[in-house]
């Protein structure tokens, strides 16, 4: 259904610069997350029955309560900070019917017609796209904004009955800290969503187990004239080491289930080498086969090069929510009833990333699912979002809190 205010709300957010900074310690980590804060605190007031604004930070969270005494505490998350790959200053959004073909939204930015998912089903819907020279913000300006207008649908309608609504907007996600100060005195759920998904239909309650890591490998130097017997090479050693990996593991090699390790980055020289990786896999298992093939791989290593130190510093990242998430699976139900309801299909994807959700369904066991914006092509120019979209996503979590 149409929500009056939702386009309004979404391009007043996307206004607001708020680049997450990957190399500041801080949270945020970027002052301008604060005003984004400062506004849907406001807005949140008008809105809600209690309104919580951590101003140390940048969190804020709002309650609307409960009007009947059967229904589950249902909260629903979006970050307000954007990626730090592409520019989020003055970006200036443009609004527009589709019309097929490609686009050419300025700067000489254009979406092909190729890049758009689904384009015939695309045709006469209203875009919000970017001027070229910046990234959108609907990752996750759109999620916000959803869960703005369905605050607002229970505002004007309180007859419908729900129980307790928690939102939380929260900063510096892209650069998996959104979490870190997250306060569940303030969002007492029984359960809830992240709604930061993409395109129409998204449900992901599936995402990578992720180890991130380091591998430092220690050699000793001479002068090379006369390193004859002498010399242990890092540099030698490492790219031997990397080359025991084949591509069928590698993150370019695999898509959909299978998992991967990913050389990040490398820097050094003969007495050592830092070498940057990840590792990602959807089942426990598969990541600790992935662990044991860098495992074998140092130790052949070792083998060939002789007095090299090779070190494996690797921690937990995040894991697969699902493991949380089959533990309750009303939730699920909930989900495929409001979609149901509204006559919408839902597309479950596993996630080749983690997501806040991921996160807190660990920290906190419980479950929190992620729920499609109407973005598409998050962190880039390229990015747009649709606004009939985004329209089903406020139908769904209306929903979703409709049937909790
Ligand atoms: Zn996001």
């Amino acid at each position: 259904m149409k929500h009056a205010h939702l386009l309004d709300d979404f391009l007043s957010f996307v206004k607001v610069n708020t680049r997450s900074n990957p190399n500041n310690d801080k949270t945020p980590s970027f002052e301008g997350e604060f005003n984004l804060a400062k506004k849907l605190k406001e807005l949140l007031k008008e809105l809600v029955d209690e309104v919580f604004y951590d101003d140390e930070n940048c969190y804020v969270y709002g309650l609307l309560k409960k009007n009947t005494e059967n229904k589950r505490c249902i909260g629903f998350n979006s970050h307000m900070d954007t990626s730090p790959e592409e520019s989020g200053e003055n970006v200036n959004p443009r609004v527009f019917k589709y019309e097929g073909g490609d686009i050419e939204i300025g700067n000489g930015t254009i979406i092909k017609e190729e890049d758009i998912v689904d384009f015939s089903k695309k045709l006469g819907k209203t875009f919000i796209t970017a001027s070229g020279d910046t990234l959108l913000g609907a990752d996750d300006k759109a999620g916000i904004a959803n869960i703005i207008s369905m605050l607002r649908y229970f505002k004007e309608h309180p007859k419908e009955s729900h129980g307790d609504i928690y939102v939380a907007f929260t900063p510096d996600e892209e650069i998996g800290q959104g979490i870190k100060y997250l306060d569940m005195e303030h969002f007492k759920i029984d359960f809830g969503f992240t709604v930061d998904g993409s395109g129409i239909g998204e449900y992901d309650d599936e995402n990578f187990n992720a180890i991130n890591g380091k591998i430092i490998f220690t050699g000793y130097n001479v002068h090379a004239g006369s390193a004859y017997k002498k010399m242990r090479n890092a540099v030698r050693a490492s790219s031997y080491f990397m080359s025991l990996l084949d591509e069928k593991h590698s993150a370019e090699g695999t898509k959909n289930r299978e998992g991967y390790i990913h050389f990040d980055a490398i820097e050094g020289d003969v007495n050592k080498v830092e070498l940057e990786l990840i590792i990602r896999d959807f089942t426990k298992p598969g990541l600790e086969k992935l662990n044991n093939m860098l495992e074998k791989h140092s130790s052949e290593t070792k083998k060939k090069f002789k007095g090299i130190g090779i070190k494996l510093n690797l921690k937990d990242a995040y894991s697969n929510m699902k493991e949380i998430i089959d533990r309750f699976p009303e939730v699920s139900k909930v989900v495929e009833k409001s979609a149901d309801n509204i006559g919408l299909v839902l597309k479950r994807t596993p996630i080749r990333g983690g997501t806040d959700g991921a996160m807190l369904s660990w920290r906190e066991k419980i479950a929190m699912p992620n729920i499609f914006t109407g973005g598409y092509n998050f962190h880039s120019k390229k990015e747009y979002a649709v606004l009939e979209e985004m329209e089903k996503s406020v139908d769904l979590i209306i929903e979703i809190v409709k049937n909790g």
